[in-house]
Order: structure tokens, then C-alpha cells, then sequence
């Protein structure tokens, strides 16, 4: 773990280079534009070849989807326990998804025209949940569920399958809950040029969403403009910024439970507090030898861990906002002084009692955030991205002739003569 000082005269230095942005390197750029170049030409040919390739799965274009009665099939044989955990975190996801819907409105302007927005769902979104290391069985719920609360009619799914073929049965029955309508067994940024470009196979979507690796966030980055895109959630991070109430187990806990992701995955700690520092470290080395995951663990507490002693508070939330975290706790007894400084972070956590984990798979708010320190950007995945605005704008002749003068200055100065005349000859 990496240990800064603001008794360190180069400290500022070291915590500015903490800082990333969300960038795909050359090598990934290229390989990712290369295999949207081969889904556009090839199709399913393509999506066959590069699953063998970079998933070691043999598919046909007959076993590229799964059916709706294996999805069906998969929930129905899901342990009680299982199917019991998917309800509750679907109902919040759902019902928080549902408070966040926007309505329509409608009002007058001030020549008294009639002016509104009116908001539909999309008709076909594209959801990637993310499946290489780990089967995302929550990021199911965090995106399809969204989806769907905002009544789109076609949901299509992507994930990666094993080296077997198969799809993992827990993640079927999760999206069978949220209600995927199409899944697909692709990965990757193979499977992002699918959803955007559309093969024999997989209709094309208007809109693609959801988290992955660098060659996912890639992809939807290159395939914005032809699809357009929630956000670039890439490899997991957390920030936990505390004063001297901090529980030093609890932090490490946090610290440990992000690190367990995997080698991109990075979790830092900022503290004014000197003696919270050292039993927070005390506290990591404590719990990390009663672990499972020491190999997951082991390079992240090596290279993607940082303990930051910070001169105050108001410092440390200045750190966090240039670091712009997928998600932060934030642990003070001055929460109504520090919390109006945070806006940069994905998702706050508040207090100690405030697990990360209970925000990955059960409180509500979508999971889905931004990384990289693309939270200085974007704000993470919420309901309304499903749902496509549309303004509408009616006049009658007495707002028609209020309009006249202004329009008729306009007309003038952009010297567009039959802009005016087209409003002149309503009122007159
Ligand atoms: P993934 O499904 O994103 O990627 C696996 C796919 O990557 C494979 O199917 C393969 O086709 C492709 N791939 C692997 N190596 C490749 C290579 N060398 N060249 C080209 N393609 C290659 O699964 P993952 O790798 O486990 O990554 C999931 C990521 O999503 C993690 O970093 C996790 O932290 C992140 N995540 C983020 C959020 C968020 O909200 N920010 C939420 C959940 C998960």
C-alpha cells in the first residue's frame, strides 16, 4: 500500500499523480477498432471467431442466443435463497428507478406559447453485463431493471459466455427477473459492435449501456454516434474520506472488499487523522490474511491502494473531487460542512455503518457509475437515460403576434427574410 504524508514537502506531487483519466491505451484502441471492423464485415462470422478467440467458446450461430424458456428454465431451478436475494434488490432497484422516471410537462413562454417536453422509452436498448472474471449477477438488476421500469419494449442483453458455452445460471435467473427480452452470449467489444452495428443474428439498439473491462468502455466509446451511450464505466474504485470517527475496521473492510475486484480495481483512503492512518493499515493487514481471494488481493494492496494523511478535511474533499471516485464514504462529524463540498463522486455512502457492498447489490440507485475520473463528466446510470426527450412547442394568433417582433430582429440580423415573413403572415 502506498502511504502519502502531508509531512512529506513533495506530497502534493504524489496525490496529484493519483489522478487518472479515463483513457483506453493505443493497444486497446486498436484492437478494439479492429474487431468492430470484422462484426461490421463478417457479422455472425465474426462474433463465432473472436468469442473462440478471446473467450476459448465454440458457438454457432444457432447457439448465439438464449431463449426465453432457458432463461425461464434457469430461474425456476435458482436456489430459494437466490431467488429471494434477486427480489429484493430488484424491488429497490425498481422502485428507485421508478421515483426517478421524468414526467411530462407542458407550460407557456412568455409570448403565451404553449411549451412542453414529452418523454417515450427507446424502443431497443442494448445492456452489456459484464461477465470475464466474475458473472455480474447485480449489474444484471442495475441495468435491465432500469430499463425495463422505463417501459422499454426491447431489451437486449450481451454477456460472456465460458469456455463451455454456457452462461452462468444465477445471472440467467437475475435477468429473467429484470426482463431482458433478447440475451446473446457475447463479450466484449465484439459484442458492443453487434448492438451498435447489428449482425444476421442481433438487431441492431438505439442506445447501449452497462459497465466492462477497458475493451467494453472502448468499444462504446468508438461506437458513439452510431448508437449513443449511457456512460464509460470501466474497472472498479473507491474513495473513503474520514475524520478521527471513523471505524478502523469498517474502513479496512471497504478497502479490502475493492480490492478483492481484481488488478484494475483501486481503493484509496484520505484521513486527517494520524492514528486512524495507522490502525486502518493495521486493520487491512489484520483482515487481509483471513481472505480468500489473496491472489485478487495481493497486486491491488500492492499497486491500487493508497492511504492519504491529509492537513484537513476541507483538503481531503478537495482531493476527492480532483480524483472524481466511482463511489465515496464519507465518514465526519462534520458531514454538513464536507458533504456540499463533494461533486465529483459517482455515489456517496454516508457514515460508518454505510457499506459500498449494500450499494453494489441491494440499496437502489443503479450500481452502474462513472470510472477513471470520468465522475468529473458524467453522472452514473439512472432511469432517465432510457427514456428519450422530445420538446413540443404550439402557438395560437395571439402568441403568434407576440412572437412577431422578436422573431422579425432575429430574421433581420441572420438575414433570413422568409423566417420572418413565415410568422409575420400568421398574425397578420
Ligand atoms: P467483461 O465482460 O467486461 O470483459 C470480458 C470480455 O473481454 C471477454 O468476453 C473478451 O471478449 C474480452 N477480452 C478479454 N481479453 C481481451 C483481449 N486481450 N483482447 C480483446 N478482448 C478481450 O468482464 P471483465 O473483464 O471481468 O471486466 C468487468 C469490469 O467491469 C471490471 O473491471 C469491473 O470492475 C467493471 N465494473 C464496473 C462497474 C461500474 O459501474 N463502473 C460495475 C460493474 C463492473
Amino acid at each position: 500500500m502506498k502511504i502519502i504524508r502531508h509531512t512529506d514537502p513533495t506530497w502534493q506531487e504524489t496525490a496529484a499523480a493519483l489522478n487518472r483519466r479515463a483513457e483506453a491505451s493505443d493497444a486497446v484502441q486498436e484492437v478494439v477498432s479492429g474487431v468492430i471492423k470484422q462484426v461490421r464485415t463478417s457479422g455472425d462470422a465474426a462474433l463465432i471467431e473472436l468469442t473462440q478467440k478471446f473467450d476459448g467458446a465454440t458457438l454457432t450461430p444457432e447457439t448465439l442466443a438464449i431463449s426465453q424458456d432457458e432463461l425461464a428454465g434457469a430461474w425456476n431451478t435458482a436456489s430459494a435463497d437466490l431467488q429471494q436475494a434477486l427480489i429484493a434488490s430488484h424491488r429497490n432497484v425498481f422502485s428507485f428507478a421508478q421515483k426517478s422516471l421524468r414526467q411530462d410537462w407542458s407550460g407557456t413562454n412568455d409570448q403565451g406559447a404553449q411549451v412542453g417536453e414529452v418523454y417515450h422509452p427507446f424502443e431497443r436498448v442494448g445492456c452489456y453485463v459484464p461477465g470475464g472474471s466474475a458473472p455480474l449477477v447485480s449489474t444484471a438488476i442495475m441495468t435491465v431493471t432500469l430499463a425495463a421500469a422505463a417501459g422499454v419494449p426491447e431489451i437486449v442483453v450481451c454477456t460472456p459466455c465460458g469456455k463451455d458455452g454456457t452462461v452462468n445460471p444465477g445471472l440467467l435467473a437475475a435477468l429473467k427477473l429484470a426482463g431482458a427480452t433478447e440475451v446473446y452470449k457475447i463479450g466484449g467489444a465484439q459484442a458492443i459492435a453487434a448492438m451498435a452495428y447489428g449482425t444476421e443474428t442481433i438487431r441492431p439498439v438505439a442506445k447501449i449501456f452497462g459497465p466492462g473491462n477497458s475493451f467494453v468502455v472502448e468499444a462504446k466509446r468508438q461506437a458513439f454516434g452510431v448508437v449513443s451511450i449511457d456512460l464509460l464505466p470501466g474497472p472498479s474504485e473507491v474513495l473513503i474520506l474520514a475524520d478521527k470517527s471513523g471505524n478502523p475496521a469498517f474502513i479496512a473492510a471497504d478497502i479490502l472488499a475493492q480490492a478483492e475486484h481484481g488488478k484494475d480495481s483501486q481503493a484509496g483512503f484520505i484521513t486527517d487523522d494520524a492514528a486512524l492512518l495507522d490502525a486502518v493499515v493495521a486493520e487491512v493487514d489484520r483482515q487481509c490474511a483471513t481472505l480468500s481471494r489473496q491472489a485478487q488481493l495481493t497486486p491491488v494492496l500492492e499497486k491500487g491502494v493508497f492511504l492519504l494523511l491529509a492537513p484537513s478535511l476541507e483538503e481531503g474533499a478537495r482531493l476527492v473531487n480532483a480524483y472524481a471516485p466511482e463511489h465515496l464514504t464519507l465518514i465526519t462529524e462534520r458531514e454538513g460542512d464536507i458533504l456540499p463540498l463533494i461533486r465529483t463522486a459517482g455515489a456517496i455512502f454516508l457514515g460508518n455503518d454505510s457499506p459500498v457492498a449494500v450499494g453494489d447489490f441491494l440499496a437502489g440507485p443503479s450500481h452502474t457509475l462513472p470510472t477513471g475520473g470520468a465522475g468529473k463528466s458524467f453522472p452514473g446510470l439512472t432511469v432517465d437515460m432510457f427514456q428519450r426527450r422530445t420538446s413540443i412547442i404550439r402557438l395560437d394568433k395571439a402568441s403568434v403576434t407576440a412572437s412577431v417582433p422578436i422573431v422579425r430582429a432575429f430574421a433581420a440580423v441572420e438575414g433570413l427574410d422568409a423566417h420572418g415573413e413565415s410568422v409575420a403572415i400568421r398574425a397578420r
